[in-house]
């Protein structure tokens, strides 16, 4: 079956000057909460929707976390990106509150983490956010380059003191365990029958370097059977090699072939960083996952928050 070959564009507007920069980086001692100093608009196209879609991400007050709107729906309810509003988990992450649905939120969350951003009001009117490159990238790059802000009080971190797992009935699972409480280490494995993916594992302390240069610009990717099933149930409108890796047996169909070496398992970290932050702290943490997604990282979180003897809220040490 032929890949869709809609031409898809994005474009990022950043509303400012880069102007004065502050280097927030994840997991640095002794940093306080962190907001953008003034609004940045990206635009893009919804991979599922194929709409046109717009956020605004602006500054918000301290300890109010990363929150979405919808400003295309009247008297839309401010939703806290946050585990407990995690609504689906099927294609993407989805938000949602009294009916509203915003989806597709792991990319930004995971550079906004990375970013060291602790707080946003992000509007946005459709309910899927744009697809962009199908990675991190052009997110993290934007916020790299935003003017940011250091608020009143410090950062909070959620350190795990007991190892929590969430296994499916395939055996594919995510586990957070203790560590040094620095950091976060993620080891991630997943395996593919098709010997262009087979068995790929991530495995290493996560740092901005290193989401700069692996994670954020891996993109998503499906096999290009996927793609018909997906297409039937209304989906990937907006899909193309644009904006995503597509497979097919042994073959890569994107004419510039892999961006990174381990594109895919990385990308499966770069979901899993943006669902961590759901949980709505830096989590310092051994994060060990098997073929899991975002359905697991969000059973996980809610694992975690049952007993609140599996984890403390901490300054950074
Ligand atoms: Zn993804």
């Amino acid at each position: 079956m032929a890949i869709a070959a809609n031409f898809i564009f994005y474009k990022a507007i950043v509303s400012t000057e880069p102007g004065l920069q502050t280097t927030n980086f994840f997991i640095k001692e002794g940093i306080l909460q962190t907001t953008i100093r003034t609004e940045i608009s990206i635009k893009g196209i919804g991979l599922h929707s194929g709409c046109d879609s717009v956020l605004n991400i602006k500054p918000a007050p301290v300890n109010s976390g990363i929150v979405f709107k919808r400003i295309d729906i009247a008297d839309s309810p401010l939703i806290p990106a946050t585990y407990d509003n995690v609504v689906d988990t099927r294609n993407c992450t989805c938000l949602g509150k009294n009916g509203v649905l915003v989806s597709t939120i792991e990319h930004l969350m995971a550079a906004l983490s990375l970013s060291g951003i602790d707080n946003a009001l992000i509007e946005c009117n459709n309910q899927e956010l744009p697809i962009l490159d199908g990675s991190g990238k052009v997110f993290f790059e934007i916020l790299q380059k935003a003017s940011k802000v250091n608020q009143e009080l410090s950062r909070k971190y959620l350190k795990v003191l007991k190892p929590v797992k969430f296994t499916d009935d395939k055996g594919n699972f995510v586990e957070v365990a203790p560590n040094d409480g620095k950091n976060m280490y993620v080891k991630f494995d997943i395996e593919f029958p098709s010997h262009i993916v087979g068995h790929q594992t991530f495995d290493g302390k996560i740092s901005p370097e290193i989401f700069a240069s692996e994670i954020a610009p891996s993109r998503t990717f499906c096999e290009k059977y996927q793609i018909e099933y997906l297409q039937s149930l209304g989906l990937i409108k907006g899909g193309s090699l644009e904006n995503a890796v597509v497979l097919d047996d042994e073959d890569i169909l994107n004419p510039e072939g892999f961006r990174v070496k381990n594109e895919c398992v990385n990308h499966k970290v770069l979901d899993l960083l943006g669902d961590m932050f759901t949980s709505g702290y830096h989590i310092l943490a051994n994060i060990t996952a098997y073929k899991s997604g975002h359905f697991h990282n969000n059973e996980v979180l809610k694992l975690l928050f049952a007993d609140k003897d599996n984890y403390k809220i901490v300054d950074k040490e």
